[in-house]
């Protein structure tokens, strides 16, 4: 299996002893905003003498669902119910003032799912943590993350077919690194390389 996280195999991250022993399974996981610390815990509440430092492989390695979440930019969390649940990403801090907006098709099926908060001065939305786009055969067109209203993070945009039709990174809303394209049958068409990673 490839180690699929951007940071080095070897990267410290915590986890608390449930997770560790094997009693529990990873619930909750966070990719802090001030160090880009990664935290797979349980879901319970913890003592500081309950955390154990370990590696980001060890944790692939022991749990290889946390590799859905690599492109979880800084500042977020990821949340489930139960080990074979989906994931649900949502930003730290500011959940309480996210708004969700859904804007649909002028023929009525879903186009836009994201959070948005008001700007300081309540004037405007601003786009900020999960974006999705749908077509109205309710393929996704494209989805990803914004960070106070610019691309932020991975992002893939799909064909109406449901094949992807480019993947890459954006930084404050400009691409960065490489960027690869795919035609309709999701063969690889480009790629592309952009600024700085
Ligand atoms: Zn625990």
């Amino acid at each position: 299996m490839t180690f699929p996280f951007a940071d080095a195999p070897n990267t410290a991250a915590l986890t608390c002893c449930h997770v560790m022993e094997g009693q529990k399974p990873i619930l909750y996981v966070s990719h802090d905003e001030d160090d880009g610390m990664w935290q797979f815990l349980c879901g319970g509440q913890h003592e500081t003498s309950e955390g154990r430092l370990v590696s980001l492989h060890e944790i692939f390695v022991q749990d290889p669902s946390v590799g859905e979440l690599v492109y979880m930019p800084c500042g977020y969390h990821a949340e489930r119910e139960a080990a074979d649940a989906p994931w649900r990403i949502q930003k730290k801090d500011i959940e309480g003032v996210l708004h969700m907006a859904e804007i649909p098709h002028e023929t009525g099926e879903l186009r836009f799912r994201y959070t948005r908060r008001l700007s300081p001065d309540g004037t405007k939305w601003i786009r900020d943590g999960r974006f999705e786009e749908y077509c109205q055969n309710g393929n996704l067109v494209s989805e990803g993350y914004y960070e106070d209203g610019f691309e932020e993070g991975y992002w893939k945009d799909y064909h109406d077919n449901g094949n992807i039709a480019a993947e890459g990174v954006y930084s404050c809303g400009k691409e960065v690194g490489t960027w690869r394209f795919y035609d309709e049958q999701g063969r690889l068409e480009e790629e592309e390389t952009y600024g700085d990673a």
